[in-house]
């Protein structure tokens, strides 16, 4: 099934649960705007090679549209559309007053040097910088992008409209940055963990935990439960995954990274795949890595009773009908990753203030938004006994549907 059929199943079933306005739920899986533009970029050696981006803006009943920017080999019109409608329920989650976008240009950033990115960044808003702005839609960085390339973004985008730091979100610290905005998804993923846990009265210190993908999300994942005394026992990048049953140390983990590039050689573990890690016999799974990776074949084999989806659209939606028939429970990305759109939120308001919090108060206000958004959905799911995902896409829904009304949308 391709990326926006999945979403698009879900949808349909929570539309139908609701018994949803036949105009609403139409007009809700047609999205805003879809903008696909060229990109030439001048490489170091001379040559012009031509990439594809896209933009897709999917709902603004509640509120500018929001969502990152990808890097990736993979990105096409479908996964950016699926990924798109995705921010929209996301946004409408954690109740934050924006809706859905997504873009991404279809290129492996490894393989591009620091200025051929910055050449593509810029590129890329000269082709999309009429259809965005603070009010209109903001990107943010999601995978094969980060601080760097948003500051880059800013900085051209001030060349056809002036000042404006709300363009974008995900921004250097030093540059109209929020602090806590990197460890921020991270942070929400362990925050729900514990969560989680603490709701089927299970102790941290007896949880055993495996991370799939050490990118931003993975390491702020690791350190924060290794923190609440989780036990880590595998973690994985490109180069496959490293598993040591006795726990895993962060802090070593990532100076093998910062020394040598990649988890490559790490030697205080296991050398096992990446596929190997999933089917690992562990309490909590932890995709962060890319969609996808949970599959009809291989979800029988999963051992862990928990999955959290750090990642967007780590498990297909035939896998997430056997967890669902396995009582495995899963919590969905709308509501497990929300935390990084949460304080790009505060980057945002920050920003249309020229004003920067502190650290802590980002922190607290992240936890109180994600704490309600977790009561919702879990209450939800348990008086209606439905799936933290149904539970997910009922109140989104809902919440939306309310907004085009109230409008005057539909
Ligand atoms: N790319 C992230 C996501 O999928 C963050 C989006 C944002 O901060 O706008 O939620």
């Amino acid at each position: 099934m391709k990326s926006f059929a999945a979403v698009e199943r879900y949808f349909n079933q929570a539309a139908d649960r609701l018994g949803l306005d036949p105009a609403i739920r139409e007009l809700m899986m047609i999205p805003y705007r879809e903008i696909q533009v060229q990109v030439p970029v001048e490489m170091d050696d001379g040559t012009v090679r031509p990439f594809v981006g896209y933009r897709v803006q999917h709902n603004n009943a509640r509120g500018p549209m929001k969502g990152g920017l990808r890097f990736h080999p993979q990105v096409d019109l479908d996964e950016v559309r699926s990924l798109a409608a995705l921010m929209t329920w996301k946004c409408a989650v954690v109740n934050i007053p924006f809706g859905g976008a997504k873009g991404g240009i279809a290129v492996d950033p490894r393989h591009l040097s620091t200025k051929e990115k910055e050449r593509l960044t810029r590129k890329f808003v000269d082709g999309i910088h009429e259809v965005i702005g603070p009010d209109t839609d903001i990107p943010a960085p999601d995978m094969g992008t980060n601080a760097e390339v948003m500051a880059w973004f800013m900085n051209h985008y001030a060349r056809y409209h002036g000042f404006s730091p709300a363009c974008i979100t995900g921004k250097p610290v030093e540059m109209y940055g929020s602090p806590g905005r990197e460890e921020a998804t991270g942070r929400g993923v362990g925050i729900f963990t514990l969560k989680l846990l603490s709701r089927l009265g299970r102790l941290p210190s007896q949880t055993t935990v495996a991370i799939q993908g050490f990118g931003n999300v993975g390491t702020h994942t690791a350190e924060f439960l290794r923190a609440a005394d989780c036990k880590l026992v595998a973690v994985s990048d490109v180069t496959g995954a490293y598993y040591a049953p006795a726990g895993l140390n962060v802090r070593e983990l990532e100076s093998h990274i910062i020394k040598h590039g990649s988890l490559s050689g790490f030697p205080k573990a296991e050398h096992i795949t990446n596929e190997d890690l999933l089917t690992l016999e562990v309490d909590v799974l932890i995709p962060a890595a890319i969609g996808g990776v949970l599959t009809e074949e291989n979800a029988g084999k999963v051992k862990a009773s928990i999955i959290i989806e750090a990642a967007n659209e780590p498990i297909r939606p035939e896998a997430d009908d056997l967890f669902e028939e396995r009582g495995i429970l899963v919590l969905p990305d709308l509501l497990a990753n929300a935390g990084g759109v949460t304080v790009s939120y505060f980057e945002w308001v920050q920003n249309r203030q020229i004003f920067q919090w502190a650290h802590n108060r980002v922190r607290q206000e992240l936890d109180r938004v994600l704490d309600q958004a977790f009561e919702t959905i879990w209450n939800r799911s348990k008086d209606e006994n439905i799936s933290l995902r149904q539970a997910c896409y009922l109140v989104a829904i809902e919440r939306v549907a309310r907004a085009m009304h109230l409008g005057g949308i539909v």
